[in-house]
């Protein structure tokens, strides 16, 4: 490689534009067999440095949302669960309520696809620029009350409450005590309007007041929730125990 071509790439580090510093030579070697054009020589590189940030940044932002499985929406099978139309899930992966700071509720018992659905439309959120964060309830509840004391959770909530959109999984799995309830309740009303908020539960709304114990709280986090919201009952079998894999499935019969 020339000396030319190395002064040039560190140059390009210094303005910051460490992908094509590196694909330099590449480009210009490309440059020069296709015999391109002075435009469309500076077109390249713009464009290349471009895409290859995007790409880093949705791989950051993947990285940052935490989700427990990678499915998207297009893996998830409509023939397998008829409470959802696909006109809905369309409308779902358009995302313009997450312009709109909607918030998702998406219930049903266990196995019906709550969280697939969920992650997939975080992806979906990612890929068109948003930032996300996914945390089941019993997380989440537990970074609150470290919060004050350990930075790992100080990080983690400050992301939550600058994400654009926060997935909340499996609310009222578990029961809530008052200061829990009370931490929760912050939370929900500093998302409030500024992010969207999906949340999964096998329990419907009118059940939380007894898992929340406190029903002053209950129904201002309630109110904060179902202010602007699309709630979606999924019903079925559920997906997982009819497709699940038996460990004696292979084996013959003949003992
Ligand atoms: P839950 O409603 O309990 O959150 P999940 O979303 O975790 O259920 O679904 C359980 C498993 O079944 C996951 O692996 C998910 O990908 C799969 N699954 C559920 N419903 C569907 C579906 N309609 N199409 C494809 N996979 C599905
Ligand atoms: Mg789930």
């Amino acid at each position: 490689m020339s000396e030319t071509i190395r002064t040039l790439q560190d140059q390009f580090k210094q303005l910051r534009l460490s992908e094509t510093a590196t694909e330099l030579p590449t480009i210009l070697r490309q440059a020069e067999q296709a015999s391109w054009t002075y435009r469309e020589f500076i077109q390249e590189i713009v464009s290349y440095e471009l895409k290859k940030r995007e790409e880093k940044s949705i791989e950051r932002r993947m990285n940052w949302a935490k989700f427990p499985y990678i499915k998207t929406l297009k893996e998830f099978d409509l023939t397998e669960q008829e409470s959802l139309s696909s006109r809905q899930l369309t409308q779902l992966e358009e995302l313009h309520w997450l312009e709109e700071q909607y918030n998702i509720i998406l219930l049903g018992p266990p196995g019906v696809g709550k969280t697939h659905i969920s992650i997939g439309i975080g992806i979906e959120a990612i890929q068109k620029g948003f930032q996300v964060m996914f945390v089941t309830m019993g997380e989440l509840v537990n970074l609150l009350k470290t919060e004050e004391y350990i930075r790992k959770s100080q990080v983690q909530l400050n992301r939550i409450r600058k994400s654009d959109l926060v997935i909340i999984d499996d609310l009222m799995y578990m029961a809530m005590d008052q200061r829990e309830a009370n931490l929760f309740f912050h939370l929900i009303n500093h998302l409030y309007e500024r992010s969207s908020i999906i949340l999964t539960s096998n329990k419907s709304p009118d059940q939380w007041t007894e898992l929340m114990g406190d029903e002053g709280i209950t129904t201002a986090i309630l109110d904060r929730l179902l202010h602007r919201v699309e709630v979606i009952n999924l019903y079925n079998d559920s997906y997982r125990m009819k497709h699940r894999v038996s460990l004696f499935e292979s084996e013959s019969v003949q003992s």
